[in-house]
């Protein structure tokens, strides 16, 4: 984390087109932490950012990258370690690594953007951040119960793109594009592959239009992929458009991990758009170290813009599989004003074995994690069932049982205590223990 390092300290600019500002004064008296623009006819706009940690990594492995360049979340995208030598040009891969990268064929290929390449230790292949997206050999192994679509979205495919499951709402697969692959991803079997049997066009997403206007029951649609954060403003809108102005839908939501990976496309055209387009967004937090100076810049500006945010966090093994990790880490989301949403026990994803750990672990953290801290940190930790069961809540069972009228419940620091529940039969198939306070 970055907390230790000024904000801004050394920021750089958005830039965008236009005649030259009379009142933008020479370069020369800029304050240090901004730097002065060459191209004429640009403009600073605002400043984003760049933590210590990533200044250093992208002097060593991107020298030649301009400091308005790494900010640009295009020269990101385009700039993405996706291959064995990108790879090893900047990580010291180890051999379950290589081999992994290797033997790579079809979908969720290797992404990782420069920017958040920055987050992880190149050294270090059990790096919690690197884990989760430098393939290991595990992936390769399929364990009984995996599937490649373990929560049975394409047999709720109403229209191509579109998963009709829940009766008011929807979700909308935008985009087969995400700006990082994420090895546990439950749509691995269409994230990442151009073309082929998961392609998205305007047509397919006319055709899902469609489907909305014509369904009135649904009021609730969760833009989806794929990332459609790494649509570009002009497209996005469009689409925001259309679907804000079919009448019965009221919700509109944003699934990304755009805001983590590539914090700078989190730009302030961006931020107006959504704006007026009254979204709300989920964004996939992993792991503490995520929460990088570039990364409070791009909550703020959400935030700012009033747009709801909240987390979905995917419990990983030897991720963030510990309290305290989790802890931080909800800590860390509700300083940067994200709501923690969902724990997601891991899917059955086909080659996911080395990512899942038991049910009891997740519990083991909520338990941690409830009565411990702000109520507001404890996100809802849910397994969504295999086959398309949706989303089941878990929680530690706090009913111990019941002594006549009283029902006895379990605190958090394992008391028990009674609550008058006259009439009531909760609790009266459980066996009576420990003493009640
Ligand atoms: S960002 Fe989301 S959709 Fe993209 S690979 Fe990661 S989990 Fe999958």
């Amino acid at each position: 984390m970055d907390e230790g390092v000024p904000r801004g300290r050394t920021a750089s600019l958005e830039v965008r087109s236009q005649s030259p500002h009379p009142s933008t004064p020479p370069s020369s008296d800029l304050p240090p932490n901004v730097l002065p623009l060459k191209r004429r006819g640009l403009r600073p706009v605002s400043r984003f950012p760049i933590s210590r940690q990533t200044q250093e990594f992208r002097r060593r492995f991107f020298p030649s990258a301009s400091i308005a360049e790494w900010n640009d979340w295009r020269w990101q995208a385009r700039s993405r370690i996706r291959s064995l030598p990108d790879l090893s040009r900047v990580f010291a891969l180890s051999e379950d690594e290589r081999s992994a990268v290797e033997s790579h064929k079809g979908s969720l290929p290797v992404g990782i953007t420069p920017y958040y390449a920055s987050r992880m230790d190149v050294a270090d292949p059990s790096d919690p951040i690197r884990k989760t997206h430098i393939p290991v050999l595990g992936e390769y192994l399929r364990t009984p119960g995996e599937m490649d679509d373990p929560l049975g979205e394409d047999h709720d495919t109403a229209a191509p793109g579109l998963v009709h499951r829940y009766p008011d709402r929807v979700l909308f697969l935008t985009t087969g594009f995400c700006s990082t692959y994420c090895r546990y991803c439950t749509r691995s079997r269409m994230v990442g592959e151009a073309g082929g049997e998961y392609s998205f066009s305007l047509s397919q997403w006319q055709r899902a239009i469609d489907y909305l206007e014509a369904h009135t029951e649904v009021r609730d649609v969760l833009l989806s992929g794929g990332d459609p954060l790494t649509i570009h403003d002009e497209k996005l809108d469009w689409l925001l458009g259309r679907i804000r102005a079919i009448r019965h839908i009221e919700f509109v939501r944003l699934g990304s991990k755009v805001p983590v990976v590539l914090p700078m496309r989190v730009t302030k055209d961006l931020t107006r758009m959504l704006r007026r387009h009254r979204v709300w967004m989920s964004v996939h937090f992993t792991h503490p170290a995520e929460l990088s100076d570039e990364v409070t810049e791009a909550c703020d500006r959400l935030a700012d813009a009033g747009i709801p945010l909240g987390s979905q966090t995917v419990l990983l093994q030897g991720v963030n599989d510990d309290a305290e990790t989790m802890k931080q880490l909800m800590h860390g989301l509700l300083l940067r004003r994200v709501k923690p949403y969902y724990l997601y026990q891991c899917d059955p994803i086909s080659g996911s074995a080395h990512f899942r750990t038991p049910v009891s672990k997740g519990l083991e953290i909520i338990a941690a994690l409830r009565g411990h801290t702000t109520g507001y940190a404890v996100p809802t930790y849910v397994i969504d069932a295999p086959g398309g069961g949706g989303k089941i809540p878990l929680i530690p069972d706090p009913v111990v049982g019941r002594d006549g009228d009283d029902l006895l419940l379990r605190n958090f620091e394992g008391a028990v205590w009674r609550y008058p529940d006259p009439g009531g039969d909760l609790g009266s198939s459980a066996v009576v223990g420990g003493s009640a306070g």
